[in-house]
């Protein structure tokens, strides 16, 4: 159903809770913080001109890491309050709490436009548990509630849905932003009865984490293209060898399930044909697990079905990545998840790369739409100066997969429908 969002409801004078995600990457240097990336930053933009061009009087609430109800001086947002005055050109004021007094008294001196970034809810123990008591201070200064942090509308918090449960039952408005409303769109409504072919690109560590995922994309695609070390468990599911690549035994009867209703639907499911194998070293330096690291010797390309005991897939193959990108050429709407291999080392990024490549290019030569769910993939489009080219990326990591499986997000149930 359709939610309410913010150019439904009346702003002019309303004080507005907005839920943003501003979970940025941050850094130590000189003794301060800052931040490495603000696209979540930037992401919130038009939400918020818009809230100021309508005279709402705007608080913002976020949460930063994973303090576990703990004050963290390395977790605090004041750093993105500066920045966001920075790229929105007007004040934004900061407190260095979320619900108590100093709030009260700096959200009662609001006038409409202005903006008061509340520190990180994740100091409270009580924002994670959904609190009906912190929540309802949260809300102390709120007529209307606003979500536009897809990223976290996973998750059943005190900002994210209890917020919203005090303000209605008190009959104010909840709706998504500008943010929310595209994630909705694109993530939902687009790919409800898609333009044909619907081509569906997955790739990523694991079938586990997206199993549900290829269940229900399945029902709508022409064509799922696996790369990424989620091939090898389908490879081993069908009784391919796939030597130590990284791979999921217990989940080959999923794989070959997947496999089996792609044939019953008539929709085509590609698996690489070759692969780029190298052959993991043990050395002598220890991760933050306190693991050995290993290292990847002998990059080869390999055409064989089978990979030899010795080593490792890493990335998709050059005839693959062709044969992909002919496939996505032909795409009107694409969905893209997870990359091709670990194109966090340059040596096995060309599979990833060259499918960021073939959707880019469907989308602006072939008047494709394409959606790229999220987390890596994004990362890899924006390495490769392709993110612009494509119709939309997700903001979304875990959000976006719940999401495309089909699930309610808690965020998104808690907004009002029209
Ligand atoms: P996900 O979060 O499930 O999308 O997985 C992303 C991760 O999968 C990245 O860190 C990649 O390095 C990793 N990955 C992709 N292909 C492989 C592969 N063949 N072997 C090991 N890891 C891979």
């Amino acid at each position: 159903m359709a939610k309410l969002t913010i150019k439904d409801i009346e702003l002019k004078g309303q004080r507005v809770l907005v839920r943003v995600d501003y979970n940025v990457p941050m850094e130590e240097k000189d003794g301060g913080m800052v931040i490495n990336d603000d696209t979540r930053i930037r992401a919130t933009l038009p939400t918020l001109d818009y809230l100021v061009e309508k005279g709402a009087k705007i608080l913002l609430a976020a949460h930063l890491g994973r303090p576990r109800g703990q004050r963290e001086a390395s977790l605090s947002l004041r750093p993105v309050a500066q920045q966001l005055s920075d790229l929105l050109g007007r004040p934004v004021a900061f407190v260095d709490d979320c619900v108590g007094d100093k709030v009260d008294q700096t959200a009662a001196a609001l006038k409409p436009g202005d903006i008061l970034l509340l520190e990180n809810v994740r100091f409270y123990a009580e924002e994670e548990a959904n609190d009906p008591a912190f929540a309802a201070r949260l809300a102390a200064n709120a007529d209307v509630y606003v979500n536009d942090a897809f990223g976290a509308a996973h998750r059943a918090h005190a900002s994210t849905a209890g917020v919203a449960k005090v303000i209605s039952e008190r009959g104010g408005a909840c709706a998504a932003g500008l943010l929310m409303e595209r994630e909705l769109q694109f993530l939902g409504d687009e790919l409800e009865a898609p333009q044909r072919p619907f081509v569906v690109i997955l790739g990523g560590a694991k079938v586990s984490d997206k199993i549900a995922v290829i269940d229900r994309l399945l029902d709508k695609a022409d064509s799922l293209l696996i790369g990424g070390a989620m091939a090898y468990t389908f490879k081993l599911a069908k009784g391919l060898k796939v030597g130590k690549s990284l791979v999921e035994p217990d989940k080959v009867d999923v794989a070959r399930e997947a496999m089996e209703k792609a044939a019953r639907l008539g929709v085509e499911l590609l698996l690489p044909s070759d692969n780029t194998v190298v052959t993991p070293v043990v050395t002598d330096k220890l991760n933050k697990k306190g693991k050995p690291i290993l290292a990847f010797e002998n990059p080869r390309h390999n055409t064989e079905p089978d990979i030899p005991d010795n080593e490792e897939g890493v990335d998709i193959g050059e005839h693959t990545a062709s044969a992909y990108g002919e496939k996505i050429a032909q795409a009107k709407t694409i969905l893209w998840n997870g990359p091709m291999g670990i194109f966090e080392d340059p040596r096995f990024a060309h599979g990833t790369f060259a499918v960021a490549k073939a959707v880019a290019h469907a989308t602006s030569q072939g008047g494709a739409k394409s959606i790229i769910g999220g987390g890596d993939s994004v990362k890899a489009l924006n390495q490769s100066g392709l993110g612009d080219q494509v119709t939309f990326m997700s903001t979304g990591g875990g959000a976006s997969l719940e999401f495309l499986e089909g699930k309610e997000l808690p965020g998104v149930a808690a907004l009002g429908d029209r």
